[in-house]
């Protein structure tokens, strides 16, 4: 048995975001629907490491510290948890640990709870997502370590565009690579998506089941979804992250001709040509200012040549997707916007809704003037309803965590019946 479980008292669950140098956290009662600790440990492995954490409804606070590996972040935080004020958690409450993980591959199709057999499944998807993957990975096996009592269920960002048909997946390359390699369109973004379409389709007044809608996740990664009702249809990533429209550093959908080009050209490594589509591309390497939005909004307004240059890139990379996505739905009932950038820029926000007038979008300014908060955006006169919903990751991983952690409870307690 990998774990013991109580099955009485609050469904405590923590969700957890493992990066190459970051650990984000939220601790959650789901049965109260709060937030009992959230927090990041930051610059794991480099100088400077740090963890910003907070309790309840308390403000942040920041301890500086050193964070040798992922573990060690874990341990902390854990420390911070159990000696917070004004309500410490008892470790053990923890039934349950959500990990996001970002690939999922063909083996993933929903959340699992992770054992030997799950774990060296996950190991062999690393290959697929040498980027992501690895820390996902140290983030389980940690919390196995620290929290031995607890159900360890891994998340996929890639499970939601299951019902992504093989026309749409499949990409035109000899077919012997897609069944040697896996290699085809996954696909990303999943776990918000399920969260966005869920509440949309709550404010929209239920899932209608020809309903046409297109969900952009706007933040340092972009992507959009194309949903046919309520269920993935189609998805701007696709093998790995790096594809579909522009983004704040990763450069999405270049001919694979540039890649060789610049492979040969200047005598670089795979790895090295993958840094700098990733990590010096998007709207960073066209402004050559900053991949942020913020900065980017700012010095365009002041005459910036190069980034007001980004900017027009993102637009029109997101409206050509859209409109495709619109040709492939039929026609749209619904826009959503999330993440960072999809919650905060109303600059972003009516510029692709300008571009969309001939799908029957028209918004109402004052209404997108809104951030970071819910609302519907669109003026009474659009034929598309749109809306702005923030995303939240953390509580969805956490939801489908807490919802195996009740399915084993369950079968745990038969079963303790049965041997009496
Ligand atoms: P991640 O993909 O890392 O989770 P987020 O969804 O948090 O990213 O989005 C972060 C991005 O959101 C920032 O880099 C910034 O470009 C953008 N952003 C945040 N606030 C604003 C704002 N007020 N105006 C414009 N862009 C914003």
């Amino acid at each position: 048995m990998l774990w013991k479980m109580r099955s009485e008292g609050p469904l405590k669950v923590m969700a957890l975001n493992c990066g190459s140098s970051s650990v984000k956290y939220k601790l959650f009662d789901l049965e109260r629907d709060e937030v009992l600790a959230r927090g990041v440990a930051e610059r794991i492995g480099l100088p400077g490491s740090r963890i910003i954490h907070a309790s309840g409804r308390e403000k942040e606070s920041v301890f500086t510290t050193p964070l040798a590996g992922h573990q060690e972040a874990l341990a902390c935080v854990f420390r911070l948890l159990t000696d917070g004020t004004p309500a410490p958690v008892e470790l053990s409450e923890i039934k349950a640990v959500g990990h996001r993980v970002v690939h999922g591959g063909q083996n993933f199709q929903k959340p699992v709870v992770v054992d030997e057999r799950v774990l060296s499944l996950l190991e062999e998807n690393s290959r697929l997502a040498p980027l992501h993957n690895p820390y996902n990975i140290m983030g389980i096996k940690a919390c196995r370590a620290l929290l031995p009592g607890a159900l360890q269920v891994a998340v996929f960002d890639t499970a939601f565009h299951r019902t992504i048909p093989d026309y749409a997946f499949m990409y035109a390359i000899p077919s012997e690579y897609y069944e040697r390699f896996g290699l085809r369109k996954y696909g990303f973004h999943g776990i918000s998506y399920q969260y966005v379409s869920r509440r949309a389709a709550e404010l929209l007044g239920g899932k209608k089941e020809d309903s046409r809608m297109i969900i952009c996740h706007l933040g340092n990664g972009a992507s959009l979804c194309a949903l046919k009702g309520g269920v993935s249809v189609d998805t701007t990533m696709g093998f790995t992250p790096l594809a579909g429209t522009v983004m704040s550093t990763r450069c999405g959908d270049v001919d694979p001709g540039v890649v060789l080009f610049l492979a040969e050209r200047e005598n670089l490594s795979p790895a090295s040509v993958l840094e700098i589509l990733n990590k010096k591309s998007g709207v960073l390497g066209i402004s050559g200012l900053s991949g942020d939005f913020r900065d980017l909004e700012e010095a365009a307004g002041k005459g910036h040549a190069r980034a007001g240059l980004a900017l027009k890139m993102f637009v029109y990379s997101l409206t050509k997707h859209l409109g495709a996505f619109v040709a492939v739905l039929g026609g749209l009932d619904a826009l959503v916007f999330t993440a960072g950038i999809g919650e905060n820029s109303p600059a972003i926000r009516a510029a692709v809704c300008a571009n969309l007038k001939f799908a029957g979008v028209v918004l109402d300014e004052e209404k997108n003037r809104i951030r970071g908060k819910e609302a519907e955006i669109s003026a009474g006169s659009s034929a598309v309803r749109v809306l702005v919903i923030p995303t939240d990751e953390e509580k969805m991983i956490a939801e489908e965590a807490g919802a195996l952690a009740k399915k084993y409870a369950h079968l745990l307690k038969r079963e303790r019946e049965k041997t009496g």
